[in-house]
């Protein structure tokens, strides 16, 4: 009998039957072209379906007319019947795979910016959003009721594609959520004040819907049940509203959180618990009897199990748990869930890379941290070797371990040679602060799965070219990693002097005063780390901003939790010299300042390669491949994903 017969259990949303209860929630991933459905998107859709998803919901599809900004390069669009075409070869493509799929309609509302949508954008009342900062137009009663049109007439583009339901995007503060909240809506016509009034633009899109394509055409509605914010819809405010929805005619709620600005990030980070936002769902389910889907950090299937048995929910939404392993449903059902690749919640390659290229005008798609094959299903498929070699990968951290697994996998005799006493490198260190452990489960995955694939691991291993020269590999992967830099303006002979991956590696300095060097993200989580354990801690930064670094969800929860901390922050602070127990500051403006009597001066000021034994074994091994910080310092997500090219390609 299966571990969990509730979740691979039936369900019906309308009258729509789906195999299990699984589903993918709408999530960006920057692969529309002009708005239309890509191949890209096709393969990564149909990867997940192929996986087991039971409904897959589509990214967020604009209602809106197609925009003269930049906005159009960025989302799936359905204002106009050219679509059709796109959407229908996805649909059919999902369907293939015994899949049900959803297009979730959207309209941003105030949340955007006139430099992105090429107008200004428009709202229930004249306020701003927190993020976008910008007034947008208060949309008058005969607009509002052109716009329940335009979702009515959106739903009949999406039912001719073949969409088994639609979804509609009510939640996350943009447009129908905008009037749900009292916060960004103010009016006093019958399209605000009490809970009828702000349900009512929701309710008329859905009784426009059934009246336009029947009972038989589901409809999913994705609210808040919180929106985390100062005077926003809370739970109590969603219980009222929901009851109208349904009397509309809605077929199924799915229950998220969070709007731009919350205090509580929509697309948690490793810092929220797992089921973060359960409670809602659960809350949600007292007041209505159609299905309700829960999301929030739901990334294992005995999780998911859990909720539904306990009755939180009718069904769960494991989103970023399907980015990184698409096959986690069929995994789970085959009883090998040791095997899945766990979303650990960093969000480097899936909603930071998404905002952080959108803000630099880059349509690069999504992928992912703990799986760098996101993105690109069709072309990286492990193919078996027909010549396999002797491979040495030299450092057993992310990339090395990437690299040996993805070769092994592939059928390469590898042997992987670290010096520590530990694989992980400073992806385990990263895990040593608090909050952050997952990144140490996602490395002893690495290593359980590179061990099962027949990777040789050998700790304490220290590689010289003399020991190389003795294994004649066929080739070597050099993958060893970053050394901490430390500019010559400081005394490394101080006895107070560490650098934040000794801290971090167990060194944790006696006493209680520390200035931290540089607020980056290694600055940053050092800091959290050392504060953590009772530290009075200040950090110094040139730049004027903190967490440069590290996607802006994460360098949210950080900062927050610093302050709460008491950590002090020094901006706008160039270090000068360390010298002794002090640290000699110039600040923005000239002036001049002395933090003294340290008990430790702790060093995150970057890192520099460490690719040796790079040059002495170029000319004695027929093929090297330099990979990851060893080739230049960047982020956990460069070094997988380098490290899974080289063990492809090798
Ligand atoms: Fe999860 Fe990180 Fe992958 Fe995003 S990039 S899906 S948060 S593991």
């Amino acid at each position: 009998m299966s571990q969990f017969p509730i979740l691979f259990s039936e369900v019906r949303i309308g009258q729509v039957s789906l195999k299990n209860r699984i589903v993918m929630p709408a999530m960006a991933t920057n692969f529309a072209v002009d708005g239309a459905v890509s191949s890209n998107m096709v393969d990564y859709f149909v990867k997940r379906a192929e996986g087991g998803a039971g409904l897959i919901i589509t990214e967020a599809a604009t209602v809106m007319d197609e925009s003269t900004g930049e906005f159009g390069k960025y989302h799936l669009n359905i204002s106009d019947d050219r679509y059709i075409p796109f959407l229908r070869r996805l649909v059919d493509a999902v369907h293939s795979r015994d899949a049900r799929i959803a297009i979730q309609l959207s309209h941003l509302g105030r949340q955007i910016h006139s430099s992105i949508l090429g107008t200004q954008p428009v709202a229930p009342s004249p306020f701003p959003c927190p993020v976008c900062k910008e007034v947008p137009r208060e949309l008058s009663i005969a607009e509002i009721e052109s716009l329940v049109e335009t979702f009515v007439s959106a739903a009949g583009r999406s039912y001719k594609a073949g969409f088994d339901m639609v979804e509609l995007h009510g939640c996350h503060g943009y447009l129908i959520g905008q009037f749900f909240s009292s916060r960004s809506n103010k009016r006093t016509d019958r399209y605000g004040g009490d809970a009828r009034g702000r349900s009512r633009f929701c309710a008329e899109i859905i009784r426009g819907i059934k009246r336009e394509f029947g009972s038989s055409s589901p409809v999913i509605i994705r609210i808040n049940g919180h929106d985390y914010i100062d005077g926003g819809a809370t739970l109590m405010d969603m219980k009222e509203i929901v009851p109208l929805l349904i009397e509309a005619g809605a077929d199924a709620l799915h229950v998220s959180a969070g709007v731009y600005g919350s205090y509580r990030a929509t697309v948690a980070p490793m810092y929220e618990k797992h089921g973060c936002f359960v409670e809602l769902a659960e809350g949600i389910r007292e007041v209505v009897d159609v299905p309700v889907i829960a999301v929030g950090r739901i990334n294992d299937p005995h999780l998911a199990e859990k909720i539904l048995k306990e009755n939180r929910a009718d069904m769960v939404a494991m989103g970023r748990a399907l980015i990184a392993d698409p096959e986690l449903p069929q995994k789970a059902m085959s009883g090998r869930t040791g095997s899945i690749r766990k979303c650990i919640g960093c969000n480097q390659g899936c909603i930071d890379r998404i905002n952080a290229n959108m803000m630099l005008g880059i349509t690069e798609g999504i992928t992912c941290l703990v799986n760098p094959s996101v993105g690109r299903e069709a072309e990286t498929g492990i193919v078996k070797t027909t010549h396999p070699k002797n491979i040495i990968v030299i450092g057993g951290g992310p990339a090395g371990l990437e690299a040996a697994l993805t070769a092994a996998m592939r059928g390469h005799h590898v042997s992987l040679w670290e010096k520590e006493k530990a694989v992980g490198g400073q992806l385990r260190l990263a895990g040593e602060v608090p909050g952050r452990e997952e990144f140490k489960g996602f490395i002893s995955f690495l290593e359980m799965q590179a061990g099962k694939a027949g990777v040789d691991i050998v700790l304490n291993m220290l590689a010289t070219q003399d020991l190389i020269f003795k294994n004649s590999p066929d080739a070597v992967v050099l993958a060893t990693g970053a050394l901490p830099a430390v500019p010559a303006f400081i005394d490394v002979r101080s006895a107070v002097v560490l650098t934040a991956w000794e801290v971090l590696e167990g060194a944790v300095p006696g006493g209680r005063r520390v200035a931290v060097l540089g607020g980056g993200g290694v600055g940053m989580e050092t800091a959290h780390f050392l504060a953590d354990k009772g530290k009075q801690v200040t950090v110094v930064e040139a730049a004027g901003y903190l967490g440069r670094d590290i996607g802006l969800i994460t360098s949210f929860y950080l900062r927050r939790m610093l302050a709460d901390e008491g950590v002090e922050f020094l901006r706008f602070s160039e270090v000068l010299k360390v010298e002794n127990d002090e640290v000699h500051i110039l600040q923005k403006g000239g002036k001049k300042v002395k933090l003294s009597n340290l008990d430790a001066i702790v060093l995150a000021l970057g890192a520099v390669s460490n690719a040796q034994p790079g040059n002495d074994i170029a000319d004695v091994v027929p093929e090297v491949h330099v990979i990851g910080d060893a080739l230049k310092p960047r982020k956990a997500l460069d070094a997988i994903f380098e490290g899974f090219e080289a063990g492809r390609k090798i």
